[in-house]
């Protein structure tokens, strides 16, 4: 049986230096073939053997490394969530990652969702140390290899590399990771490689290429054997419209052989979609079109593959979802087949009943990191979808706003809003927030969660008693009435300005109408302050007595505002006020009833 090319992905923080790499080994590709002779895809990078061999020529001696896969395929997409959307169910459909680290800035948070991703897969992966050219004091050197560059580096940048090296080492041990500089490696069944080099010199990429190629044929070579005359197996990774062919998708095909004329089978928003294939294109490399095309049109494509497929009914396709030709395969197994795209789809795609976020995402394996971020931060979710912020979405989470206000929000991952979605979004207030970073995402929601129940709070303040037990001090009555002028010292809680406040017995004594403190106006005093206070149709000596405790006047329902939004901020102190006046509340209302 063959061996198809290894699937490669590269997951990294923003900034680290993924697409720089990729750029990289496309233009060594490019420079040291003859452009006829390069295989193009869609959403892919192939790097044939005898480039690798070409590049690390100095190097393969050394590791003594008979290069016998095809090439290798690099999967060319932004954000690490990508990653998801390619791995299969049971498997991964990455073989292997590049987990890509700028040297300069250590483990960042993408770097720990990446990390995390691959723990879970369980996809081998090496590091790439980016931009060792950084390293201060390091001379660039005219090689692909870093081995050669760095016996050529003074002694100080060698340290410094290092320290950096080991640095990343205890990083990525807090994950349970032993890792070493590739070349310092003892076993290479549980340490993983860090691969230092510089997508911006070259230095690094023999050894990046060579170290996969190895790991690739050591333990995967079982996983790349393929049938080239089955039936295709690939992932859709984007649906797009094309200004002239219409609704196309670009896939992945990594087993088997797809034909034009195929019968196909994909995950759609309505269910399974069953299309034939009208065409298979392979993009044009730049400066090689005759005519202005854009794409070349071929007949079939073998595994591994990236390539752009037009057919009818794609416009409800899943990014993210198997596709899989149905040719010559019997009812029962394509029956099997289906349900595997069913089962793919389920639990991502959702909508329940009750309260929860909405989000739209722009392929199936965004939706699923977004959906495990929010799960793991206890935010539930109403409803989820592929595709575009509609109208729908905004009123959706205007039901949800009534159930529970702060979940009343669309989160929109990399998908474009429709006009009428923006505008009803403005009309009602009800937030979309946007971003193309997962953990980005659920930031803002819960920075928006956060200052929206800092406004309420700021407005509850105002209308709603706090609790607050304060006394009356002697000899302090500076008017005796219209208004009522006293000291008080607040023993519990805090009053503010428009109080109301009663008796030890619960009878209602009056307003606050004013405060001052050293003859200042103020708003609010708090637990151990003492201030004069004014009150209208009150007098001193009658209604207000020295060492009088007077009590915030809060009602149950207050209370339940209260425990509900400031249960943080409440002391126990405050807790235990909070009672004590409810059951003086109480038994004045007992006594009430006893008398009438
Ligand atoms: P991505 O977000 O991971 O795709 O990162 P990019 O490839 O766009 O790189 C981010 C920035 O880092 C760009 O300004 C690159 O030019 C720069 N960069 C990437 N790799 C290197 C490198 O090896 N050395 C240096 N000096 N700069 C680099």
């Amino acid at each position: 049986m063959p061996i198809r090319q290894p699937i490669i992905s590269m997951l990294a923080h923003v900034d680290h230096g993924k697409t720089s790499i990729l750029d990289k080994i496309r233009k060594t590709v490019v420079a040291s073939r003859e452009a006829g002779a390069i295989t193009q895809h869609v959403s892919a990078s192939e790097v044939p053997a005898d480039v690798i061999r070409e590049i690390s020529k100095p190097l393969i001696n050394r590791f003594k490394i008979d290069i016998k896969i095809p090439g290798l395929l690099f999967i060319d997409l932004p954000g690490h969530e990508a990653f998801t959307t390619l791995r299969e169910r049971g498997g991964s459909l990455a073989d292997l990652a590049i987990l890509v680290i700028d040297i300069t800035q250590g483990i960042q948070q993408q770097t720990v969702e990446s990390i995390n991703i691959l723990k879970q897969y369980k996809t081998p992966f090496v590091v790439a140390a980016n931009k060792i050219d950084l390293i201060n004091g390091w001379v660039p050197q005219d090689t692909y290899s870093f081995l050669e560059s760095i016996n050529k580096q003074p002694e100080r940048v060698r340290e410094l590399l290092d320290e950096k090296i080991y640095s990343l080492v205890g990083g990525l041990s807090e994950f349970g990771f032993d890792s070493e500089r590739f070349d310092r490696v003892t076993d290479t069944t549980k340490q993983v490689n860090i691969i230092p080099l510089s997508a911006k010199t070259g230095e690094g990429l023999a050894e990046l290429l060579l170290i996969i190629t190895g790991m690739c044929q050591k333990y995967l070579e079982e996983n790349l054997k393929f049938e080239v005359s089955g039936p295709a197996k690939g992932t859709v990774l984007e649906v797009k419209e094309d200004k002239d062919l219409g609704i196309t998708a670009d896939v992945i095909i990594y087993d088997g052989t797809l034909n034009k004329g195929d019968e196909v089978i994909l995950g759609g928003l309505d269910g399974i979609i069953k299309t034939k294939v009208r065409a298979l294109m392979k993009p044009v490399l730049p400066g090689q079109a005759k005519h202005g095309e854009r794409f070349i049109y071929v007949d079939s494509v073998s595994a591994a593959s990236g390539i752009k497929i037009f057919a009818p009914n794609l416009s409800n396709a899943i990014p993210g979802t198997l596709i899989m030709s149905v040719e010559g395969v019997d009812e029962e197994q394509i029956k099997e087949m289906e349900d595997e795209i069913r089962s793919q789809i389920s639990g991502i795609i959702v909508e329940r009943e009750g309260e929860g976020v909405i989000v739209k995402a722009d392929t199936l394996g965004s939706l699923e990191a977004i959906i495990r971020m929010l799960k793991s931060e206890g935010i539930p979710i109403k409803k989820t979808g592929i595709g575009k912020v509609t109208k729908r979405d905004v009123l959706d989470a205007e039901v949800v706003r009534g159930l529970d206000k702060y979940l009343g929000v669309v989160l929109s991952f990399n998908v474009p809003i429709t006009e009428d979605a923006a505008e009803e979004s403005r009309t009602i207030g009800i937030p979309i927030l946007s971003s193309n970073v997962v953990y980005d995402l659920v930031e803002r929601y819960k920075e928006w969660v956060k200052h929206e129940k800092e406004k309420d709070k700021e407005m509850l303040l105002v209308k709603v008693q706090w609790p607050a037990k304060v006394r009356v001090l002697p000899g302090t009555c500076f008017r005796t009435s219209n208004p009522c002028i006293f000291g008080v010292e607040v023993l519990k809680g805090r009053i503010r300005k428009g109080y109301k406040v009663m008796d030890e017995q619960g009878n209602l004594i009056g307003e606050i109408k004013g405060m001052q403190l050293n003859r200042e106006h103020i708003d609010e005093a708090e637990e151990g302050m003492r201030v004069a206070v004014s009150m209208d149709r009150v007098a001193f000596n009658k209604d207000i007595k020295e060492d009088m405790i007077l009590y915030s006047v809060i009602t149950p329902d207050t209370v339940s505002q209260l425990m509900r939004t400031f249960d943080e901020e409440l002391t126990s102190d405050e807790k235990d006020l909070i009672r004590e006046t409810l059951n003086i509340i109480r038994k004045a209302r007992l006594k009430k009833v006893g008398k009438t």
